[in-house]
């Protein structure tokens, strides 16, 4: 019965849950309180300004309706949507955790901030093609009375794969579902292909696909910045400190099947205050994981995958941070303004980067390859030896080019199918996830906030069915595997 509910998504009516807080009390009450308090206080002392309570504004609130773990790009945009679809106006409190605002090792900040719509799962095609609405029409969403207007330096030049022979059937097809759902994507042959661009070198290309609309590249600085002035005017709440930990409560309940489950419920989260050994408990109705490549360790706080292996206790989420290193470099004799993103059928991948001969890229290392994700220094070496091989080949041009720059930074990586995790987990009723998008994660955020957002305030998704993307498909061991993941 378990397994069948949650194949069909019935979780949510299983396990109904409510919006408010376990002491029930409005917070904004209390909050009126204490300055009503402080105010007295304040007006029997002599002294002017000196305030007798200590300074507490860079403490979190002891309440809020909903905690956003991680204020990098997903928690940020669940806080939008959050706001945006509440339906009284400040309604729910919202308070987004994060542990460092200069997002030194955050991925957002460290993107290429690539967008396209060519993927081979319908759900990520259309997470894209409204996350490209909400970008081109971003002063809509994002303006802030009195502040300048946003912009995100969109190029839309489009993405270029190249398949091999071996690969050609696949593109084919993933093409076929991309016109379904709406992507303006042409198939191209190596003649065509070097016709439109002649700085290319066609030999090992059977086939490629380039995107004619939507698709490119933006400044994932400028959506984040953009998103945080936004929710801020909203009401939402910021904490400078670190998700330490969770206390819950269990419920034992049996499935009509009559197999026993334990039901967790997350009261309060801990918060450890930034350089200070103090803890602050919020006490929250829905936490929300959006904490990129670390969700994984914000699952396990919660108990989850803490049971038997092969149970729904024992599953855990399969988020983990895996190291991509991006290369800058210079080339006067480089493909010019007109080059799109063109990933290789090698895997390797290039963008144009301004408009000073300045190009960056990279490669996702093989499995064996995969760096140690202990820190996030650059190995030059990969360059030489695994990305600029095969550029050269491709672009002879690149023979020349000379590197300038490189970073890395980390994908969060969903270890089961690429594929991001979006929704409540079916045990610790109220964790909601965003994460595990394994290099897409930036583009996805506008729909993906959305959807965690309709899920939370109307328990199902309303625009984008992505019951695919549950937790429960890690239990299941139903994967949905995006061909196109770079
Ligand atoms: C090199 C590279 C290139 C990429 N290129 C693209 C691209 O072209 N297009 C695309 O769509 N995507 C791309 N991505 C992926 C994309 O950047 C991510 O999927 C996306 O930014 C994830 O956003 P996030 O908010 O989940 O994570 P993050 O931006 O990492 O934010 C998570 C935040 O959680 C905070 N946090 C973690 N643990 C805690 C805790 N315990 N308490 C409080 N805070 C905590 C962290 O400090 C962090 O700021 C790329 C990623 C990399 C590394």
């Amino acid at each position: 019965m378990l397994r069948r509910a949650l194949q069909l998504g019935w979780s949510r009516g299983l396990f109904i849950r409510r919006l408010g807080t376990r002491r029930g009390g409005s917070s904004l009450d209390w909050d009126g309180n204490i300055s009503e308090i402080k105010k007295k206080i304040q007006s029997f002392l002599p002294g002017g300004t000196w305030n007798p309570l200590y300074d507490t504004s860079h403490l979190p609130p002891e309440q809020s309706d909903v905690v956003i773990v991680g204020g990098g790009v997903l928690g940020l945009s669940v806080a939008y949507w959050l706001k945006k679809l509440e339906k009284i106006q400040g309604g729910i409190r919202v308070l987004v955790v994060e542990r460092d605002h200069t997002y030194s090792q955050a991925s957002t900040g460290l993107s290429v901030g690539g967008i396209r719509q060519q993927f081979s799962l319908p759900e990520n095609i259309q997470l894209s093609l409204f996350s490209v609405s909400f970008l081109r029409n971003i002063n809509e969403h994002l303006a802030v009375v009195d502040a300048p207007p946003l912009d995100l330096q969109f190029n839309p030049s489009g993405y270029l794969f190249l398949a091999s022979e071996k690969g050609a059937a696949i593109m084919e097809s993933n093409v076929k579902v991309q016109r379904q759902e709406g992507a303006k994507v042409c198939l191209m042959s190596p003649e065509q292909l070097r016709n439109k661009f002649p700085w290319i070198n066609t030999e090992g290309v059977a086939l490629a696909s380039y995107g004619l609309e939507d698709e490119g590249w933006f400044d994932p600085w400028c959506l984040l910045q953009g998103l945080r002035r936004k929710v801020q005017s909203m009401g939402v709440l910021f904490c400078q400190g670190e998700v330490t930990r969770f206390t819950s409560s269990s419920d034992r309940m049996k499935t009509a099947s009559e197999k026993e489950v334990i039901l967790k419920r997350i009261h309060e989260v801990h918060v450890k205050m930034d350089n200070s050994l103090e803890y602050q408990p919020v006490e929250c109705a829905i936490v929300i994981n959006a904490a990129g490549a670390w969700s994984g360790q914000i699952a396990e706080l919660a108990g989850i995958g803490k049971g038997l292996p092969g149970t729904l206790q024992g599953t855990k989420l399969p988020v983990e941070p895996r190291k991509r290193y991006v290369y800058l470099w210079h080339c006067p004799q480089g493909p010019g303004l007109e080059a799109p993103l063109v990933i290789d059928s090698s895997g390797a991948y290039f963008r144009r980067e301004g408009l000073g001969n300045n190009y960056l890229g990279g490669r996702s290392p093989t499995e064996e390859e995969e760096p140690d994700p202990g820190n996030l220094e650059v190995d030059h070496d990969f360059f030489q030896d695994k990305v600029w091989p095969p550029l050269a080949q491709r672009v002879p041009a690149f023979e020349t080019l000379k590197v300038r720059r490189a970073w890395a930074g980390y994908y969060d990586y969903n270890t089961f199918d690429q594929n991001g995790v979006v929704g409540p987990h079916p045990l610790v009723v109220n964790m909601y996830f965003a994460t595990g998008f394994s290099g897409h994660g930036l583009q996805q955020a506008p729909g993906v906030g959305r959807a965690v957002a309709e899920m939370v305030l109307e328990g199902h998704f309303q625009t984008i069915n992505l019951n695919p993307f549950l937790f429960s498909r890690f239990y299941l061991g139903e994967k949905i595997q995006e061909q196109n993941i770079i």
